[in-house]
C-alpha cells in the first residue's frame, strides 16, 4: 500500500526540532504539501516517490535572511577596476551600490533575480529574504522579480527597499509598491511568494516613513526590515540629527517589535542590545558582507546569550549559504579574539529555525516536524574524510559542507532538484538570460562616466 507521495529513507536526518533530534538511518515521508512523518527506520513504509538517502544528510532547506538578488550583477564586474576604491563603508555605498541601483531597469531586476535565486536553489536555500532597489525602477518592479523566482521555485519574500536618498517622494513610491505587492499576493494566496515593508537604512529616511512603516506592518502583519549600524554613518547620523543612537531612534519612533528583522547591527552598544531583547527584534547576520565591506563584526555571541533570534543572511554577495554559515561561524571569533564563540549548532540554527523565527514562519518552516511544509535538502558530500553520524553531523555542516554538495531540494512537497538537476528552470536557459543582461548593464555603468555623488538629504 502506497501510505505518501514521497518518502526519503535511509538518511540521516537533522531534524532542528526542539530537541534538536538527529536521526541515524531515519526517514522523512511527504504528503502534498507537508511533512508527514519522521522517524527511524522506513520499513513498512512505501510511497510513490521514493528517495534512499544512505550517506547523505536530509536537513531543512536552508533560510537565507538578508540578500539583495540584484547583487549577483556585481560579480566580476568590471566596474571595480574604474573606480577608486572606497575606503569606507559611506564611500562603498556611494561609489558601488548607489551607482548601479541608479541605472537598474525592470530586465536588470528579473535577470538578476533569476540567477541569485537559481544559485540560492541549487545550494540548498529554499526561502530567502529579498530587498530590491532602484530609484529608476520602482512601480511594478516585484512582480518581475517574482516572476524569475516562481522559475525557479523556491520560496521569497521580496520587498523594495524605501529611501529618501533623493526626496520623499521617492520613499513614498517605495512603500507604495511594498502595498501594492503585499495586496496583490495576499490577493491570490501564493503559497512561495510573499511580501513585506522593506526600508534602506535610518540614515537615508525620515522619522515619517518610519512610523509609516510601522503602520503598515500592523495593518497587513507582514514584517518590517532595515539596514541598521552597518557602518559607522548610521549611529553618527542619528546622534548627531536626534541625539541618540540607532536603536534608540527606532525604539522612539515605536519601530521596532517582534516583526522587525534588522540587518547587520554591527555597531551596537550594549544599551542597544537590550532595546533589541526586550522589543522581540530580530537580526540578520551577514558575515561575508561584513568581511568584504570591513564595517566590522556584530557582537552575535551576545545576542544569542541575551536571546535574541539571529539569522544569517548574504547581503547579495556570496550566495553559497554553507559558505555564509561557515562565515558565522568563523567572524565571531576572530572579531572577539575568542574560538569559543558560535557552535556549529549555533551556526546551523541560525541558518535553519532561527530563519524561520524572525519572519514569523516557524510553525510552518525551519525544521523537519510532521505537519510543517516540506522544504528539505538532501546533501550528499562528496569528500568525507571522517565518520559523518549523529553526533558528528553539525561540525561537517559547518566544516565540510559546501553547497555543491546539496544534490536534492524539496520546496512545498514538490522536488524542484534532484541529483543536481533542476526540474525547473534549465542551468543553460539562467545562465543565457543573465549573462546578456549583465553584459548589457555592464556596459551602460562603464558608459555613465563619472557617477555624481548621491546626496542624502533629508528634512
Ligand atoms: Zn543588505
Amino acid at each position: 500500500m502506497v501510505n505518501f507521495d514521497i518518502l526519503i529513507k535511509n538518511g540521516l536526518v537533522v531534524t532542528m526540532d526542539s530537541k534538536r533530534r538527529v536521526i541515524e538511518k531515519g526517514y522523512v515521508a511527504i504528503v502534498g504539501d507537508r511533512i508527514a512523518e519522521v522517524g527511524k527506520d522506513s520499513l513498512d513504509k512505501s510511497a510513490e516517490k521514493v528517495i534512499d538517502a544512505k550517506g547523505a544528510i536530509v536537513m531543512p532547506g536552508i533560510i537565507c535572511g538578508h540578500t539583495h538578488l540584484y547583487g549577483i550583477l556585481l560579480r566580476g564586474s568590471p566596474w571595480f577596476a574604474k573606480i577608486e576604491p572606497p575606503t569606507d563603508f559611506i564611500q562603498n555605498l556611494h561609489r558601488i551600490w548607489w551607482a548601479m541601483d541608479e541605472i537598474m531597469n525592470y530586465d536588470d531586476a528579473y535577470a538578476s533575480a533569476l540567477a541569485a535565486s537559481f544559485e540560492m536553489m541549487k545550494s540548498g536555500v529554499t526561502l530567502f529574504a529579498d530587498t530590491f532597489s532602484g530609484p529608476n525602477a520602482i512601480e511594478g518592479v516585484l512582480d518581475r522579480i517574482e516572476e524569475a523566482v516562481k522559475k525557479v521555485g523556491i520560496r521569497g519574500i521580496i520587498a523594495f527597499e524605501a529611501t529618501e536618498r533623493h526626496s520623499k517622494e521617492e520613499g513614498e513610491r517605495g512603500i507604495k509598491e511594498n502595498i501594492r505587492f503585499i495586496e496583490r499576493v495576499r490577493r491570490e494566496k501564493d503559497p512561495l511568494v510573499t511580501g513585506m515593508i522593506s526600508i534602506h537604512a535610518s540614515f537615508t529616511v525620515t522619522n515619517w516613513l518610519l512610523k509609516w512603516a510601522r503602520e503598515l506592518a500592523n495593518k497587513y502583519e507582514v514584517p518590517i526590515t532595515l539596514h541598521t549600524s552597518e557602518g559607522l554613518v548610521d549611529p553618527y547620523h542619528n546622534l548627531e540629527r536626534y541625539g541618540m543612537r540607532t536603536f534608540e531612534r527606532l525604539y522612539r519612533v515605536g519601530l521596532l517589535g517582534p516583526d522587525v528583522v534588522a540587518v547587520h547591527a554591527v555597531h551596537v552598544i550594549d544599551d542597544e542590545l537590550k532595546l533589541i531583547a526586550k522589543t522581540g527584534t530580530k537580526i540578520a547576520h551577514n558575515p561575508l558582507s561584513n568581511m568584504l565591506n570591513a564595517v566590522g563584526a556584530p557582537p552575535i555571541h551576545k545576542m544569542l546569550e541575551m536571546g535574541i533570534t539571529v539569522t544569517i543572511g548574504n547581503d547579495g554577495y556570496i550566495f553559497d549559504p554553507f559558505e555564509n554559515i561557515r562565515g558565522a561561524y568563523l567572524l565571531a571569533k576572530v572579531a572577539f579574539r575568542d574560538p569559543r564563540l558560535i557552535t556549529p549548532l549555533e551556526a546551523i540554527e541560525m541558518a535553519t529555525i532561527n530563519g524561520a523565527k524572525a519572519y514569523g514562519l516557524e510553525d510552518k518552516l525551519g525544521s523537519l516536524e510532521p505537519g510543517k511544509r516540506a522544504d528539505i535538502i538532501i546533501v550528499m558530500p562528496e569528500l568525507m574524510p571522517t565518520p559523518l553520524n549523529a553526533e558528528t553531523v553539525y561540525g561537517h555542516l559547518v566544516n565540510t559542507i559546501d553547497g555543491d554538495d546539496v544534490k536534492t531540494v524539496i520546496v512545498n512537497g514538490k522536488i524542484i532538484m534532484e541529483n543536481r538537476k533542476s526540474l525547473t528552470i534549465s542551468e543553460e536557459e539562467v545562465n543565457k538570460i543573465s549573462q546578456e543582461i549583465a553584459a548589457k548593464f555592464w556596459k551602460r555603468l562603464l558608459s555613465k562616466g563619472e557617477h555624481q555623488l548621491d546626496i542624502v538629504r533629508l528634512e
